[in-house]
């Protein structure tokens, strides 16, 4: 479904009466004027990144020197300092652009609840992902395994129940798979779909290794399996005679909610990774907080307050015979800093990476221009008198059938308070848009006012009168969000340099 379809007449007819703060006008007369909402566009560190492209910098006049540089204070930064902190190494920095570390694992507070601004959750992991497992077991998270060998969590950590819920046919149901009004044949379609899911999860090959793994590089290498990221997910589905318009969409919201794209623009072994590479039964789980996976980054950055700096916009960084130069400028001094290190990490989107690394500007090989990124939108809207809806209760997410939108968390499903009067509920639109410069451009030009509006327009189809609840949105842009696991992009030839031979 095309964005501009999310809006109906109704609903603009709707909102702009509510939207203008006035007295609305009712069949019996005058009722309540709607509280106005307030918020903001926040994080527009993009425009400082912008400056790696518009702008000079002044030469470094200050030295620093460290044993490792790590660029980047995203996840992949933080947990790269976290085990080099582990191994016993102290001397190292950690660069971010960015006042508050953490990239799009980053959350946020306000007097409601702590929120998430990206990334709210982490599967539980399988027993190959061993570094997950050593993390959550240094933050106190995974507490040890029971008498099976399974892995036991911090209960508070577990997504409670109920964990989804979907909006059609005016209620909601349990589960993502939309049940209600299903036919007979595509719930025979769902049910083999999930059948071949959990086949490809039990699936080894002949060395032991699992079809589908994380992290991706422990994967099989069979060719049969390989060959899936030759196509689509879109065809991948047709060819296998899964052709129910319910199990396409369902295909199509996972692959848009893991990945930023459609059916059409992703790579089927991608997608069927999203199913397969995911335990089974008590192990599809997830982990969570209100804070979404801020937790983590808030517990690494605490662990690391000695090694972290910034806001730092690394510009260059260099190999030299005796180490690494990396170049970086201080927004708040105007004057640029030198590290120089005996190796430096570059924990950065690859888009970036190629405009900082010095080798990678004067060369750049074939695999880094074949990663293009999907635009994100996230909104946190404070709402009082959170509103349930018809038929299943509020789960921790809440999808809405054939929407462009992907619904919203409830950050404070994880409470322990029975009753709350208020609740953070964390919006997720992305732009998966096969022209991924347009649809950013389209996203950087959208004001606070029309963010409010197409948000206040998709809920109210679930929630009707939603806006007289929402008390304040506020909408952070993630130009870049994700790379995009486009057909070929996975396993193909431009990406082997890159990947580790495991
Ligand atoms: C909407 C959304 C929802 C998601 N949900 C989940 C989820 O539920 N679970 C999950 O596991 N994953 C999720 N993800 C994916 C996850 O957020 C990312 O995979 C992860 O955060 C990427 O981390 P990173 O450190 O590689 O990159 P980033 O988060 O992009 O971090 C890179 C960091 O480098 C900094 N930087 C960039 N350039 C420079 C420079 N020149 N100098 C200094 N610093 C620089 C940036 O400011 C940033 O902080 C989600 C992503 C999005 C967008």
């Amino acid at each position: 479904m095309g964005e501009d379809q999310l809006l109906t007449r109704r609903d603009f007819l709707g909102m702009a009466s509510l939207l203008g703060g006035g007295a609305l006008l009712s069949g019996c007369g005058l009722v309540a004027q709607a509280p106005p909402i307030t918020g903001s566009i926040i994080g527009q560190a993009h425009r400082l990144g912008h400056r790696l492209v518009q702008e000079g910098f002044p030469p470094p006049k200050k030295t620093l020197d460290t044993t490792v540089a790590v660029v980047g204070g995203g996840i992949a930064g933080l947990s790269a300092g976290w085990k080099l902190k582990r191994s016993g190494l102290k001397d190292f920095l950690v660069l971010e652009l960015e006042a508050e570390f953490g990239g799009n694992s980053r959350s946020g507070e306000n007097k409601v609840s702590r929120y998430p601004w990206a990334a709210h959750y982490i599967p539980f992991p399988r027993p190959e992902s061993t570094a997950v497992h050593e993390l959550l077991r240094d933050l106190g998270v995974e507490k040890g395994a029971d008498e099976a060998g399974k892995p036991v969590y911090d209960e508070r950590a577990v997504c409670f129940a109920p964990q989804e819920r979907l909006f059609i046919h005016g209620r909601w149901q349990e589960g993502i798979f939309p049940k209600l009004g299903a036919t007979g044949e595509d719930v025979r379609q769902w049910t083999a779909f999930e059948h071949r899911m959990a086949a490809f999860r039990r699936m080894t090959d002949k060395d032991g290794r699992k079809a589908f793994a994380i992290p991706m590089a422990l994967s099989s290498r069979r060719s049969d399996l390989l060959e899936l990221d030759t196509l689509s997910m879109s065809d991948w589905l047709k060819r296998e005679g899964f052709t129910s318009p319910r199990l396409r969409w369902y295909a199509d919201y996972a692959c848009r909610d893991d990945f930023g794209t459609t059916v059409e623009d992703t790579s089927a072994w991608a997608g069927i990774h999203y199913f397969a590479g995911r335990g089974a039964g008590d192990d599809d789980q997830v982990l969570t907080w209100p804070e979404g996976n801020g937790f983590v980054t808030s517990a690494l950055c605490r662990t690391l307050k000695e090694n972290l700096a910034g806001p730092l916009l690394v510009f260059d960084v260099a190999e030299g015979p005796s180490g690494v130069t990396v170049d970086a400028w201080d927004p708040k001094s105007r004057e640029s800093v030198r590290v120089r290190a005996k190796a430096a990490l570059v924990c950065v989107p690859v888009f970036l990476a190629r405009r900082i690394v010095a080798s990678l500007r004067r060369q750049a090989p074939a695999w880094t221009g074949t990663f293009s990124y999907a635009p994100w939108m996230v909104a946190n809207l404070t709402v009082e008198d959170p509103p349930v809806g018809k038929g299943f209760p509020t789960a921790w997410d809440n999808v809405i059938f054939n929407s462009a939108g992907l619904g919203y968390v409830v950050a404070g499903h994880q409470s322990l308070e029975q009753q709350r009067n208020s609740e953070v509920w964390t919006y997720y639109y992305p732009m998966p848009q096969t022209d991924a410069a347009k649809a950013r451009t389209t996203a950087l030009s959208r004001s606070w006012g029309d963010w409010r509006d197409l948000i206040l327009a998709d809920l109210s189809r679930a929630h009707p009168g939603i806006s007289r609840q929402v008390r304040g949105i506020d909408v952070m842009v993630l130009g870049h969000a994700m790379v995009k696991p486009r057909v070929g992009m996975m396993w193909g030839q431009d990406r082997l340099p890159f990947r580790p031979s495991v």
